[in-house]
């Protein structure tokens, strides 16, 4: 026997996976230079050489040290550089020990829900949110509670957000920049958000939390930046990876960092690194734990994603899509020009153009095209939105 949410978690593909493997098949059959790609997020710009550089150095380290277990938090050195890195940046005081190392982004959001996964306990998602979050909540007993886009300006529905805090209101992802709008919260939107939690966990009693997910911190365009939120909301966990900003997600390396000024930081950390113990992890991989410590100055190379958001969201601009534009991240979501996202979505597929449909973002009517891809196949892509546009007589 086996437990059968599990099961359908394991035989359901996501809406991504289908997409990309259908591509595949497509390229197979009418030419790769024929099928346009725009399903997946995994970066398209090589890791900086800094990266192989530094794999090449630690390989001439004592293997034992290199390939050892380390404390399951990380080893003292990549927990030292990444907390002086982010007092640096943050004009904070970040300790190793407000740092844990885990295997990137996803079971860091994962331990973080399991930590305060209490008996009832709610997490509010505000949509468009990263499609995987139900499933990370899966095992915790966390109830997923959605508040409704602002398809807008996709920035925070106040009015829907408090709603739908209570009593059992534990924690609130915040995704910025988002996957899948690109969106960065202003300074102005996390300030109301503050001042919302504040009021609140003061009502209820106890402190509502801020799960930080920042797979895209350093991915941002124009000169802006993503606000770093502890420092406006207190009560913040974040959740780190390097997956994106140095384009290495099969390496499994990020970090939650649990700041001082975190109500019960002691304890929430404590709680982390248990939930962590639970779900199997021992420690990151040791190797790319110090090469992300020595490598802290390394940013993404934004050259590839910016030319490509920008020459995506004129040109479907001009043919007459209703675009969002994108601040961070390499995403870009288009309104489906009827509403319906599954059919624009199709539509698009029998042009060999593949995008997913948001419905699964908890934002339908909008379809995400990843920027992350080959500027070439952007300038291949044109002929077929053009004609998609028409199909809707654009
Ligand atoms: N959070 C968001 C918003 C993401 O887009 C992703 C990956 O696409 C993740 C988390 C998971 O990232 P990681 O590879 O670090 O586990």
């Amino acid at each position: 026997m086996v437990v059968e949410k599990y099961h359908q978690m394991g035989i359901a593909k996501s809406r991504i996976r289908v997409l990309f493997e259908y591509g595949m098949e497509q390229a197979a059959k009418v030419g790769k230079e024929n099928v346009f790609d725009f399903s997946i997020g995994n970066p398209s710009v090589p890791a900086p050489a800094a990266v192989a550089d530094t794999v090449r150095e630690l390989l001439t380290m004592d293997p034992i040290a290199l390939h050892g277990y380390t404390p399951a938090g990380g080893c003292a050195e990549a927990r030292e550089s990444i907390a002086a890195d982010l007092t640096k940046r943050t004009g904070t005081t970040i300790r190793p020990d407000n740092i844990f190392f885990t295997c990137g982004a996803a079971p860091a959001m994962t331990s973080c829900m399991h930590a305060l996964a209490v008996e009832n306990a709610e997490i509010l998602l505000i949509a468009p949110y990263f499609s995987e979050y139900p499933a990370y909540a899966a095992s915790t007993g966390l109830k997923c509670v959605v508040v409704p886009p602002d398809t807008e300006h996709f920035q925070i529905r106040f009015d829907e957000l408090e709603k739908r805090i209570n009593a059992n209101t534990q924690a609130l992802i915040v995704n910025s920049p988002n996957n899948p709008s690109g969106v960065i919260y202003s300074v102005e939107t996390l300030q109301k958000l503050a001042e919302l939690l504040n009021r609140k966990g003061k009502e209820i009693g106890h402190p509502i939390y801020i799960f930080s997910d920042e797979p895209y911190r350093e991915l941002t365009y124009d000169g802006l930046d993503a606000p770093y939120i502890p420092s406006i909301y207190p009560n913040t966990i974040i959740c780190y990876s390097y997956s994106k900003i140095l384009s290495m997600p099969g390496e499994r390396i990020g970090y939650v960092c649990v700041p001082d000024c975190c109500a019960d930081s002691e304890a929430v950390y404590a709680a982390i690194a248990g939930a962590a113990r639970a779900l199997g992890h021992v420690c990151a991989p040791s190797l790319w734990q110090r090469v992300v410590a020595r490598n802290t100055h390394l940013r993404p190379d934004l050259a590839t994603y910016d030319a490509n958001r920008k020459t995506l969201y004129a040109e479907l601009t001009k043919m007459g899509f209703r675009c969002v534009k994108p601040q961070g991240a390499f995403y870009m979501m288009v309104a489906a020009p009827d509403g319906n996202s599954e059919g624009f979505s199709d539509r698009a597929k029998d042009l060999n153009i593949l995008a997913v449909p948001c419905d699964g973002f908890g934002c339908p009517g909008f379809v995400r095209f990843s920027t992350c891809v080959s500027p070439a196949m952007i300038q291949r892509s044109l002929p077929s939105f053009k004609k998609l546009a028409e199909s809707y007589g654009l």
